[in-house]
């Protein structure tokens, strides 16, 4: 059976006195221990994160670069990230594709070298509106999984998030029947790529509006393993989220 796996992906969200604030509140509050929780943080407070939350929650970086050191203003490595205690990375996520203009080649050598630190990585892939509209979801989704699963070696470490651009904080979240029927087919793609081990056990979670409202529904899908959660983590209904298979 594959661990239900909630991210909370604060993005560039909060300040000390407001993330203390939401720790408390995840802290102390009564967790599914069946689901694996990680909560992404600014990477400037990576360390600050970790000193604060409980040690059931990981905690992970938003990004990283290639390499493990050297003149690159502004960027931060793996070796950085573990060195705050964090155990994983967000790598592929579609504000890092289109806002910062990532691309497919970059991500991978991102995905390789966060794998080859031993972080665990959530690696994002999801179309855009127009691409939807225009019939070539699978395309573009199997198009980005390929490039990713180039450049993995141990799929244990991996988590691979469906974000769809357009439900990622629009409120328009995917049905759950859409939802199910993309994260059915990449595990198709999985059995088809990779292996049987693989498709069985990679965990397949979906991001993009997911809320207290309706993540049971979602959460209730054979092949959603979990959720990436932007706009909720920050409130106390990401607490739902987390239980949303009780
Ligand atoms: P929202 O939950 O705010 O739509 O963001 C989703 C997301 O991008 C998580 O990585």
């Amino acid at each position: 059976a594959r661990r239900f796996f909630v991210g909370g992906n604060w993005k560039m969200n909060g300040n000390k006195e407001s993330l203390e604030q939401l720790i408390t509140t995840l802290n102390t509050a009564s967790l599914d221990d069946q689901t694996e929780v990680v909560c992404a943080a600014p990477s400037i407070y990576l360390d600050f994160a970790r000193s604060l939350l409980d040690p059931r929650i990981g905690v992970s970086a938003q990004n990283c670069y290639k390499v493990a050191k050297g003149a690159f203003t502004g960027e931060i490595s793996p070796a950085m990230i573990k060195d705050c205690g964090a155990d994983w990375v967000i790598l592929g996520h579609s504000e890092r594709r289109h806002v910062f203009g990532e691309s497919d080649e970059l991500i991978g050598q991102k995905v390789a070298h966060a794998l080859e630190s031993d972080l665990g990585v959530i690696a994002c892939i999801g179309e855009k509106l127009e691409e939807r509209e225009a019939g070539s979801t699978e395309e573009v989704v199997y198009a980005q999984t390929q490039v990713i699963a180039e450049n993995v070696t141990d799929w244990e470490k991996v988590v691979l998030a469906y974000e769809p651009v357009w439900a990622i904080g629009t409120g328009k979240t995917a049905t759950p029947e859409q939802a199910q029927e993309v994260h059915e087919k990449l595990r198709a793609w999985f059995r088809a790529n990779v292996s049987d081990d693989v498709a069985d056990s990679l965990r397949i979670i979906y991001g993009g509006s997911v809320t207290g409202a309706n993540c049971r529904e979602l959460a209730s899908q054979g092949d959603v393993d979990g959720f990436l959660v932007g706009g909720a983590s920050l409130k106390p209904e990401f607490i739902d989220i987390i239980n949303a298979r009780q």
